[in-house]
């Protein structure tokens, strides 16, 4: 199936139209409405009011403090100021008292002419009461008394950029809006009757007319109605992507007794799992169509096998491979797991790292030209320009969100339909999974190796520190190791890196010198020294910003204590306490926090307390936090939506994946009256998914 490039229809030019072209947004508000909103009119409609004003009618005798209020006054008199510094000010007054209104900075001349002596104006603002004084300070509106219809009781508030005033933005909101015209509807009818949701259109009257606080959640029915849209011009364009790289001609790659035997000699046998996940990356190697699937898995639940056995597929039928990690000492850790049972089947296994200089790397380089090597491991080495494969077929991407999409890219481009497979622990609830991988197959490990204790977790007050270190004392002497993660947390790297390395000497001054410190600022080979120093056993205690977060496995490591556990995501919490718990030791986890500890907070770290199953906790997360960016999914390629609010909706986008599915096995070329009408869904939305993971393949 082809990918039609929405065309535009012309019932959306207007909307696509420059927002230069609304009325008053010259060449000093245009940056500020852009940056605002977006540089064309759809933009400008698809920004909703994040609150409202209700102003109610009263009088000054009612006047309440600190609400918005409308009053009838006659000018009594104009008060200038007698210092500079002073406001002007007008008094006026209705049949219950006075109104004093207050102008900082303000034209008094101008006012005194617009505003004389004995007329009556309807004035509108916040009220300010001082005994029996009301003031209104910069009234919002000073209006002839007869066009008082004109000031809104109910007001949409927009999101403030300096410069730019909610109440000018929503004259261009309502002007984008008379430019929306009517449009042939693209949701199923029945389904919209069902849910009562209202047409499109109306939906956006009602989102830029609110008639009370209900139009602005997103449970009312034209903010789903709107969502919906949204996710589902999303999953048309995902599930048009998806059906794209199908149709891209890869190797072929069938299973043979090569990978076998390199299973079988395995120490171990795979868990169901692994099993379910191999066959599945096996079914898509077989097919002849490219590959891109994503192996998401808990920290420690095996990917790495699952990828080597890939690997070995690849090998077995002639093909090379290569798997790419985010450190040198992640790719030397592969390396070591990978390369033994790989060489034990005869196969020659590359290590490609920064690290690699001059004749030694010239012929590591040959070895993957030539072919002589079927398997590379390495780091961003693998993909500069003068890296050449005979015949590579199958790239592995190791923590794929640390990847820029254009450097898988370039990995992938380095052999001919290569198949991809990414591997992620960061665990994704799955309704949200569709919305961040749509366009990829997904296997789930969601399964531990057998044999691992869990991790015993408990959460403790940072005063408590001595005691911890007591113990910590205890447990190196004994042989243990342990993470110290003091995480970034302030605006400021310069702050935290401080308190890292405060930490490091407190800790040294109470534990003696087996205390490193890693950090982010810290350059490549010197945190690999420290790292590597870790993993050998010299030093016994890491203190680490949170660049140990990447899956290094030190299966000797059995203690790690989190500073600052109450702010961070309960997913990445997790990830760290997967660092250990991997060795024959009793592992434990220190959630330490500040107290007090709010509620929530209290209750997150209960089920981390609880839970061991990262997907598991990464669901409970969502509904705790609700709303924003709870599990950081940001930085997992996670779409920028306009209207749709992936926690408050996520339960449509199933319905939307769904939908999205079925409109096109029906009608693959959107030909039909309602396949018309989605594709000026999709014009309207010009889905181009350009981040994380969607653009790779
Ligand atoms: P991750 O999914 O975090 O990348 P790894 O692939 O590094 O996990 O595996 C973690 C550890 O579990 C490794 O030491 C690996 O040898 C071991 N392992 C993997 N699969 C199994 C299994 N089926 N049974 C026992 N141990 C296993
Ligand atoms: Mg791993």
């Amino acid at each position: 199936m082809a990918i039609l490039p929405p065309m535009r229809p012309e019932s959306l030019f207007p909307l696509f139209a420059d927002i230069s072209t609304l009325k008053g947004v010259g060449p000093r508000v245009a940056p500020l409405v852009e940056k605002l909103a977006g540089p064309i009119v759809r933009d400008v409609l698809f920004t909703p009011p994040q609150s409202l004003i209700r102003r109610t009618a009263t009088t000054a005798a009612l006047a309440q403090d600190g609400q918005v209020q409308t009053f009838v006054v006659t000018i009594d008199a104009h008060l200038p100021p007698q210092r500079s510094g002073q406001p002007w000010r007008i008094r006026g007054w209705d049949e219950t008292g006075f109104v004093t209104l207050v102008w900082f900075k303000g034209h008094g001349p101008h006012l005194e002419r617009q505003h004389p002596v004995g007329t009556r104006r309807a004035v509108s603002g916040k009220v300010e009461r001082f005994g029996s004084e009301i003031q209104v300070a910069h009234p919002d509106y000073m209006l002839e008394a007869e066009r008082i219809d004109e000031i809104p009781p109910i007001e949409p508030v927009y999101p403030a950029t300096a410069g730019l005033p909610s109440r000018t933005f929503r004259k261009f909101a309502l002007e984008a809006l008379s430019r929306a015209q009517d449009l042939p509807e693209w949701q199923d009818s029945a389904w919209m009757a069902r849910e009562g949701l209202p047409p499109w259109r109306e939906a956006f009257e009602r989102l830029h007319g609110p008639e009370g606080e209900i139009d602005l959640s997103p449970m009312s029915a034209a903010r789903r109605r709107l969502a919906y849209d949204e996710l589902l011009a999303h999953q048309l364009a995902l599930a048009q992507r998806k059906a794209g790289k199908r149709a891209q001609p890869g190797p072929r790659i069938a299973s043979g007794p090569l990978a076998e035997a390199a299973e079988k000699a395995l120490p171990f046998r795979l868990t169901g799992a692994q099993v379910r996940a191999l066959s599945e990356v096996r079914g898509d190697l077989a097919r002849g169509e490219r590959m891109s699937r994503l192996l998401q898995g808990d920290v420690g639940s095996g990917k790495t096998v699952v990828a080597m056995l890939a690997m070995a597929d690849a090998a077995g039928a002639g093909f090379q491979s290569a798997l790419m990690a985010p450190t040198e000492i992640l790719a030397r850790q592969h390396y070591e797991t990978l390369a033994p049972p790989l060489e034990a089947q005869g196969l020659a296994v590359v290590l490609l790292t920064g690290r690699d200089k001059g004749a030694a790397r010239a012929a590591k380089l040959q070895k993957l030209a030539d072919g002589s090597a079927a398997v590379a491991v390495g780091t961003h080495a693998l993909f500069q320009d003068d890296v050449a494969f005979q015949n590579l077929a199958l790239t592995i991407i190791d923590e794929q969100h640390r990847f820029g999409v254009n450097e898988r890219r370039r990995l992938q481009e380095k052999g001919e339909g290569v198949h991809l497979l990414a591997m992620s622990a960061t665990p994704i609830p799955r309704t949200l999974e569709l919305t961040v991988f749509g366009d990829l197959d997904v296997s789930r490990i969601d399964e531990k190796p057998p044999g691992r204790t869990p991790v015993a977790t408990r959460a403790a007050p940072t005063p408590r520190v001595p005691e911890i270190v007591d113990r910590l004392r205890a447990a190196i002497e004994g042989g243990a190791q342990a993470f110290w993660i003091c995480p970034l947390v302030s605006e400021s790297e310069k702050v935290d890196l401080r308190a890292a390395e405060d930490r490091a000497a407190d800790l040294r001054k109470m534990l003696g010198p087996r205390v490193g410190l890693v950090h982010g600022q810290m350059p490549a080979a010197e945190k690999d020294a420290v790292m590597q120093a870790f993993v050998d056993g010299e030093v016994g205690v890491l203190v680490a910003t949170t660049v140990v977060e990447v899956g290094v496995n030190v299966p000797n490591a059995s203690i790690m204590v989190i500073e600052h556990a109450d702010r961070f995501g309960l997913a990445q919490l997790h990830q760290l306490r997967g660092r250990v718990g991997r060795g024959m030791r009793e592992s434990s986890c220190v959630l330490l926090y500040d107290p007090p500890l709010s509620e929530v907070a209290q209750q997150r770290l209960d089920i981390l307390r609880r839970s061991d199953d990262g997907f598991e906790i990464a669901e409970k997360d969502l509904e705790l936090r609700g709303g924003g960016d709870p599990l950081g999914l940001k930085q997992s390629g996670f779409p920028a939506y306009r209207l749709a609010d992936p926690v408050a909706h996520r339960d449509l986008i199933a319905v939307a994946a769904d939908d999205a599915r079925l409109i096109l096995a029906r009608d693959p070329a959107l030909t039909s009256p309602r396949g018309e009408a989605v594709r000026t869904l999709q014009a309207l939305f010009d889905w181009k998914p350009a981040s994380g993971l969607n653009d790779a393949g």
